[in-house]
C-alpha cells in the first residue's frame, strides 16, 4: 500500500515545503505497519513539526525483503549505467539544494549557509567521486604454483544497511553493487525523507535504496540483529556501537564498520602561522555548534605563545559575537543544537567544566528561553583528568591547556579513548612529520581543520571506530574479495 501522508514546513525565504512522512520501502512511501509514528521537533523553538512513519520489526523486514529484490536487479545493472544513475541523483540533489539545506536547518538546525555551502556540496561530490568507480572496480590475476588466481572484480556485498550521513555511504555502497536500506535519525529525518523522492526521481530502481526512520533501540536493533543484512556501517554515538556489534556477533556475523565520536586534539606550536591557528581551532570547535566527530575540542597551546592565544582566542570571539536565532536565515550564526536531550547534556558538561578547577573564558550558558541554544563556550588551564578534556561532548565547547615540549602534546594527545580526527599548527615541516607520524589519529590535518573530501579516506583508530568512509578504501568496506582458482592442466 501507497501513502501520500506528508507534512510541510516553512524553509528558506518562506518557503513551503511538502516531505513525505512515510517508511520509503521499494520505491514507496509507506505507513508502518504498526501506525506507529515519531514527533519530529524544530529544535529552534521547541516545537512540533509533525509526525512521521517509525519502522518497526516487521517494517524493517519488509524493507530488508525489498533490498533483497533491489540487490538482484542492481547486479545486473552495467557499471556505467549505475554511474549514469549516481550522476543523476547528484544533479537532482545540487538542483534540490535550497529545500534539502531548509531541511536540515528546520529540523537539525543546521546552518542553511553551512549546509548550502558544505553539506551539500559534499554529498553531491561523494556521488560523482563514487560515480567515477561504478565502472572501474577491476579485478586481478595473480600465477600459483600448478595454476592461476583470478579476483574478478571485487564482488558486492548484498544487504546493507547504513545510519546518518547518508551520501558518504550510500554512493560508495551503491557504486559497488550494494543494495542499502538507510534507517535516518529519528531526531532529523526530513533530509533522508527528500532524499528519498530523489532515489526514485533519478530512476534508481526499487529496493535498490530503501530509507526509514525509527527508534534505535527498534528500528535499529532490527537490522543489527537480522539475519540477511550482510553489512552494517553506523554512524552514531559509542554506546549504540558496541550494541550494534554485540549484535552482530550474536546473530550472522555481519561485517560492521563504526564511525563513532571523537576528542579530538588541535595542537598550535609557539612557530605556527598564529592568526591562522586561531582561525581554524575556532571553526574546529563552533562549526555546527561542535556537533560533529571531528571536532577540534582539546586545544593544546604551546607554553610560549599560551598567555598571547588566550587572550587572541577570547578577543576573536568577542569581535564576532553570535547571533543565535533560526539557521533558515543567512544572518544567523548559531542556531540551535539538535535536540533538548543533547542541550541538556552539553549544559551538564559546562557545569563540570566550571567545578573542575579549570578557567572558564567565555560563555558557558544557555542563550534565551526558547529552543536548544547555548554559548560558544571556552575554558583555559584544563585539567588532563577533567571530564571535560575527556569525554566528547558534542557541542561547542573547547577544553584549553598548555604544554611544553613535543613529547609531552603527542603523549597528552594520545592519552584519549577515541582517535578520530587531529590537527597540527606549526611551520617547521620536519616537526609536522614528526607529530602527524606519532598521533594516533585517523586523520591528521596540518594548518587546518578538518578538510573532508571525497577522494580522501576518513575513520576512526581506537573508540572511534574502524572501516572508512570516503576514497577508495571505502569501497573495500561494501565489496568482499573472491579469489577463483584455476588448475591449468598440462597439455597431453
Ligand atoms: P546515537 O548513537 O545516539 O544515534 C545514532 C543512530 O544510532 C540513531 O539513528 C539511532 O537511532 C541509532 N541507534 C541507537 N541505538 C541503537 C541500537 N541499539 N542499534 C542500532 N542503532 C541504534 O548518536 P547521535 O547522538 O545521533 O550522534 C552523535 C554521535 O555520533 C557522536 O558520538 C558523534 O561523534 C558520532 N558521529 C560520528 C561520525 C563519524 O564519522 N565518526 C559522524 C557523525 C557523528
Amino acid at each position: 500500500m501507497s501513502t501520500t501522508t506528508s507534512l510541510n514546513v516553512i524553509g528558506v525565504q518562506g518557503r513551503q515545503i511538502t516531505v513525505p512522512t512515510g517508511l520509503f520501502i521499494h520505491n514507496e512511501f509507506r505507513p508502518s505497519t504498526t501506525a506507529q509514528t515519531l514527533l519530529v521537533e524544530n529544535p529552534t523553538t521547541g516545537e512540533s513539526l509533525g509526525t512521521i512513519s517509525a519502522a518497526g520489526p516487521d517494517d524493517i523486514d519488509r524493507a530488508v525483503q525489498s533490498a533483497k529484490a533491489g540487490f538482484a536487479t542492481w547486479k545486473s545493472v552495467s557499471g556505467p549505467a549505475k554511474a549514469r544513475l549516481l550522476l543523476k541523483l547528484a544533479d537532482l540533489i545540487e538542483q534540490d539544494a535550497q529545500i534539502l539545506a531548509s531541511l536540515e536547518a528546520v529540523d537539525a538546525g543546521t546552518l542553511y549557509t553551512d549546509s548550502i555551502g558544505l553539506n551539500i556540496p559534499q554529498a553531491v561530490g561523494c556521488l560523482r567521486y563514487y560515480a567515477g568507480w561504478a565502472d572501474k572496480m577491476d579485478g586481478k590475476s595473480l600465477e600459483m604454483d600448478g595454476g592461476i588466481a583470478v579476483h574478478p572484480p571485487r564482488t558486492h556485498r548484498g544487504v546493507c544497511c547504513h545510519r546518518s550521513l547518508e551520501c558518504p555511504s550510500l554512493a560508495p555502497a551503491l557504486a559497488a553493487g550494494n543494495a542499502l536500506i538507510i534507517k535516518s535519525s529519528e531526531l532529523s529525518p526530513l533530509y533522508a525523507q527528500r532524499l528519498a523522492e530523489l532515489v526514485k526521481q533519478a530512476g534508481i530502481p526499487a529496493g535498490v535504496v530503501n530509507i526509514v526512520t525509527g527508534e534505535g533501540a527498534t528500528a535499529g536493533q532490527t537490522l543489527s540483529e537480522h539475519m540477511e543484512v550482510r553489512k552494517l556501517a553506523f554512524t552514531g554515538s559509542s554506546v549504540a556501537g558496541r550494541k550494534i556489534m554485540q549484535a552482530a556477533s550474536r546473530t550472522n556475523l555481519k561485517k560492521v564498520s563504526l564511525e563513532l565520536g571523537g576528542k579530538g586534539p588541535s595542537i598550535v606550536f609557539d612557530d605556527c602561522d598564529l592568526e591562522n591557528a586561531l582561525f581554524w581551532t575556532r571553526i574546529g570547535i563552533t562549526a555546527n555548534n561542535g556537533q560533529i566527530c571531528a571536532a577540534g575540542s582539546r586545544i593544546y597551546v604551546q607554553e610560549r605563545i599560551y598567555d598571547r592565544f588566550i587572550e587572541a582566542y577570547k578577543q576573536a570571539a568577542a569581535n564576532a559575537p553570535t547571533v543565535a536565532g533560526n539557521p533558515l536565515e543567512t544572518s544567523t550564526t548559531k542556531g540551535p543544537v539538535v535536540s533538548c536531550t543533547q542541550h541538556q547534556k552539553i549544559l551538564d558538561y559546562i557545569r563540570q567544566g566550571k567545578q573542575s578547577g579549570a578557567r572558564l573564558l567565555f560563555g558557558g550558558e544557555p542563550i534565551g528561553s526558547k529552543g536548544y541554544f547555548v554559548q560558544n563556550t571556552a575554558f583555559a588551564d584544563v585539567p588532563d583528568d577533567a571530564t571535560i578534556m575527556r569525554e566528547e561532548i558534542f557541542g561547542p565547547v573547547a577544553s584549553i591547556a598548555k604544554f611544553s615540549t613535543e613529547e609531552e602534546v603527542v603523549a597528552k594527545a594520545n592519552d584519549s579513548l577515541h582517535g578520530l580526527s587531529a590537527a597540527v599548527f606549526t611551520n617547521d615541516i620536519s616537526r609536522a612529520h614528526r607529530v602527524t607520524k606519532s598521533l594516533e589519529s585517523g586523520q591528521v590535518t596540518v594548518n587546518a581543520w578538518a578538510m573532508l573530501s571525497p577522494n580522501v579516506p576518513f575513520g576512526g583508530v581506537k573508540e572511534s571506530g574502524f572501516g572508512r568512509d570516503m576514497g577508495e578504501e571505502a569501497l573495500e568496506g561494501w565489496t568482499t574479495v573472491k579469489a577463483v582458482k584455476y588448475h591449468i592442466l598440462p597439455r597431453l
